[in-house]
């Protein structure tokens, strides 16, 4: 799709392929990688990435909503495609179809899908565990007895998988993390038949507890190059690189003077003469009023966002004269700075996944 203005996200393809590589060296052949690309691939694009994971050696995508995995197929992706998240069992027609698996964890749930998948067709189901993240799942051996038989009885469904989510795999203390391992074992051992795909490990219990992966994994985060929290960072084992960068061209420059107000409000009052920069990015782009105050880069050198952040424009104050058009960098590098999705984070008082995910469809991803 061309595009009118000169802000970007530019996402670069061959850090995606090396976080992909150097997860899959340390797996066993055995174990496969479903690349978790919902939410727009974490706002790095949907099939572009579920593509190019597929390429680097994912072997399966998941997503959190039935129309992610349609928006998928219709953009011409064949591989398997798993939806965590909770559907309606009215749409179990409709996911068939588009052979995309479904998340269950409620027997009452077959029982309703079952009313509404058309003869000769099957359904791919997993079923979800709550160990201890206490969001979707069942919760006793014998609800999974239950969804167990009647997925055996009923022909309109395929037992594909069986698999558990982690609350604190991201986290040194690995008390809860071990409490959740044990009860899944419980459920797995207790299932009279295996399914195809067993699997619990997101992207901290893949690169931390590689050996407790069982034969697949959900890489999300660090497949995107970003560590799942800051305190597993230093004992990551391998280097992660960012996909992700944002930048802008400078549109109007101007010197203000001593006296001088900048944005709505006149919050920002200039002290002495001052080069003020407008780049095109504001709230609407994701670029939240939050991040008044926050540095970009020009000419490898730090700039201050200084006055409001508008919804579609906000300014800079910087060391020096640089013509329209000159780039402005707002995650990502230059020379040799650098402003990273984890120093947006903090600024925002929140964690990096949120970060790529806040910058609106209204911003143009570019593939490099
Ligand atoms: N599995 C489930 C059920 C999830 O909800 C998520 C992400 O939220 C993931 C896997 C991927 O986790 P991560 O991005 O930490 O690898």
């Amino acid at each position: 799709m061309p595009y009118y203005r000169d802000t970007w996200v530019e996402i670069q393809l061959d850090h995606l392929d090396h976080n992909i590589r150097s997860m899959s060296e340390r797996l066993s052949a055995d174990t496969a990688i479903f690349a978790v690309v919902k939410a727009n691939a974490y706002g790095h694009g949907y099939a572009q990435i579920a593509r190019e994971a597929l390429n680097s050696g994912a072997n399966a995508l998941c997503v959190a909503f039935l129309d992610e995995g349609i928006h998928l197929r219709k953009k011409g992706l064949k591989a398997p495609i798993l939806v965590l998240g909770a559907s309606r069992p009215e749409d179990a027609k409709l996911a068939a179809e588009y052979d995309i698996s479904l998340t269950v964890f409620q027997e009452d749930w077959l029982e309703e899908a079952m009313k509404f998948i058309g003869q000769g067709a099957r359904l791919k189901i997993h079923v979800k565990c709550d160990t201890g993240m206490g969001r979707i799942g069942i919760r006793d051996l014998g609800e999974l007895k239950g969804i167990e038989k009647k997925l055996k009885n009923n022909d309109c469904f395929l037992f594909e998988g069986l698999f558990t989510h982690f609350a604190t795999a991201d986290e040194l203390d690995q008390s809860l993390f071990n409490v959740q391992l044990n009860k899944f074992n419980d459920y797995v051992h207790s299932l009279e038949t295996k399914p195809v795909y067993i699997h619990c490990a997101n992207s901290a219990a893949a690169m931390l507890h590689n050996q407790k992966n069982f034969n697949a994994i959900r890489f999300g985060i660090a497949m995107y190059g970003l560590s799942p929290s800051p305190e597993i960072k230093p004992y990551l084992p391998f280097e992660l690189k960012e996909v992700f960068s944002l930048h802008t061209k400078i549109v109007n420059v101007k010197k203000v003077h001593p006296g001088d107000t900048v944005s709505y409000g006149a919050t920002y009052t200039a002290e002495q003469e001052e080069w003020i920069a407008t780049i095109p990015i504001g709230y609407a782009d994701g670029w939240i009023r939050k991040l008044q105050g926050q540095e970009v880069l020009v000419n490898g050198k730090r700039a201050q966002i200084v006055g409001r952040v508008c919804m579609d424009q906000c300014m800079i104050r910087i060391p020096e004269y640089s013509p329209i058009g000159t780039k402005v960098t707002l995650i990502g590098s230059q020379e040799n700075e650098r402003i990273t999705i984890d120093d947006i984070a903090v600024k925002l008082e929140t964690i990096n996944y949120e970060i790529p995910c806040l910058i609106s469809a209204r911003v143009p991803r570019v593939y490099v």
